[in-house]
């Protein structure tokens, strides 16, 4: 079986949704989804038709007629708008990174295959440079998951002498994004969580629809198998676990435990925690349906709570100052507030940082490294291309070097020659052509090797570029 990589997050989440996904084929009709794979056409197809791109109203336009039940007229400018914010980011290669639009791969896992198609892939011309791969997302909610680790992980995989990956998640309604570094050393526990997902995968297909257990939480609120899931109408029962007697009699001091019987009994209490939260969140799915459930003298549902008071801050202040008051013994800044803050300026030297004594807890150890991220910026996308029609660009001098750099990585020029083509493009980007410009580009061909039918294309792109930084 292919797995997706969106997929193998769904399974994480709840294998029963997995199951109703990508077994029964249930494909729920949601604008959402439809209107991001419209901007990711739009895109694509600005890059790869170029002068016949029809424009990117039009464009629009056809992509709505592909989804009749979602999408309507009204569609065609947020479509055509985020397409072209997108596109901003195919112009990001320079001359350092070749631009791979849309591209799909696939790995073999054991028996199956996983596979996962990015937005834009930047494969570096020079080795030792990382590739970066740019994920383009159009929901309201910046919510960073595994996706492009796994990414990562596939391009490491897929293509020899790449060891580090940069990933960014473009979040074009928000003018947002999020960057983070992969190197191998990270994408091991990637490779462990793949292998172990698909394993789970495995083990549920040879048990059947048995297999793919629900797991009733938030994440029902956006799932098209709701109606006709158990879970949900209260009618499923989940899988008995061992139970808990074939545990020896928890000795009345820790001393007397050994460590064998604490690792048993600390994974049985994982297993109830994790049944009593599965229980927790049928129970509240049943409740929300028919009502509180009364326990002796508990009752369990949803209840009114006391309306909470929203202070006005600034009233706050002024009433201390009234009364003589240092408001700033009162007011503190909370932790999330502080987070939302520090997305639009530097909270750096104002803080001080108060140790806490470590308390007792489980905690999750994390697979993905997060300590390996880069930045989370905010910043504004730039919009390189304002026109509704794409205009073929005419060439410049730097689009010229570049494309000779390009052929000579093509027919394996030495490093030295890439190097030198390198230094001219620098040059060429900053509009100067002069001693240094001309001296690294014609360092650049004098290589042994060539054969006559290449060094003829190298001369005729020579004399382009010549023609061009002339008539600049
Ligand atoms: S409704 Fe909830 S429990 Fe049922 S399949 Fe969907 S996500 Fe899973």
């Amino acid at each position: 079986m292919n797995v997706r990589v969106t997929s193998l997050l769904t399974f994480e989440d709840c294998p029963r949704r997995f199951f109703a996904e990508n077994i029964l084929g249930l494909k729920v009709p949601s604008a959402a989804a439809d209107i991001g794979t419209a901007i990711h056409t739009v895109a694509e197809r600005w890059y790869k038709e170029g002068k016949n791109f029809p424009g990117f109203k039009k464009a629009a336009e056809d992509e709505i007629k592909k989804f009749p039940d979602t999408l309507n007229i009204e569609n065609v400018i947020e479509i055509a708008g985020l397409a072209k914010k997108f596109i901003s980011v195919y112009g990001e290669g320079g001359f350092d990174y070749q631009v791979i639009p849309e591209i799909r791969l696939q790995i073999p896992v054991g028996r199956h295959t996983v596979s996962g198609q990015m937005d834009a892939l930047f494969m570096p011309l020079f080795p030792g440079m990382p590739a970066k791969i740019v994920d383009l997302k159009t929901g309201r909610n910046r919510a960073v998951t595994k996706q492009l680790a796994i990414y990562a992980f596939l391009v490491v995989k897929s293509f020899g002498g790449i060891h580090d990956v940069l990933v960014r998640y473009e979040w074009v309604r928000l003018n947002e994004k999020d960057e983070y570094h992969y190197s191998e050393k990270n994408l091991i526990e990637i490779e462990l969580w793949i292998n172990q997902q698909v394993k789970q995968i495995d083990k549920a297909l040879r048990k059947g629809e048995e297999g793919f257990t629900c797991n009733p939480g938030h994440v029902c609120a956006y799932c098209g198998y709701a109606q006709q899931c158990p879970a949900t109408s209260g009618d499923y029962n989940p899988p008995v676990e061992d139970s808990i007697e074939d545990l020896a009699e928890l000795p009345t001091s820790p001393e007397l435990l050994t460590s064998e019987m604490a690792e048993k009994y600390a994974s049985r209490l994982l297993a109830l925690q994790g049944k009593v939260k599965q229980i927790e969140n049928v129970l509240k799915i049943w409740t929300e349906k028919h009502g509180p459930l009364l326990v002796g003298d508990q009752a369990m549902g949803k209840f009114e709570k006391a309306a909470q008071r929203q202070f006005d801050v600034k009233k706050v202040i002024e009433r201390c100052q009234e009364r003589g008051l240092n408001p700033l013994e009162y007011i503190t800044l909370s932790s999330t507030a502080a987070k939302k803050l520090e997305r639009k300026i530097d909270l750096e030297g104002c803080y001080t940082e108060k140790p806490s004594p470590p308390t007792w807890s489980i905690k999750k150890v994390e697979t993905v490294g997060l300590e390996s991220t880069v930045n989370t910026v905010k910043e504004t996308v730039e919009i390189l291309a304002e026109d509704e029609k794409a205009v073929p660009e005419q060439p410049t001098v730097s689009s010229l070097v570049k494309d000779f750099g390009v052929f000579l990585k093509g027919a394996e020029a030495p490093q030295e020659a890439l190097e030198n083509v390198r230094v001219a493009y620098r040059c060429s980007e900053s509009g100067k052509y002069d001693e240094t410009f001309w001296d690294a580009l014609m360092s650049a061909v004098a290589w042994q090797g060539l054969q006559n039918e290449k060094a003829q294309e190298i001369a005729y792109m020579i004399q382009q570029i010549e023609n061009v930084a002339q008539a600049g």
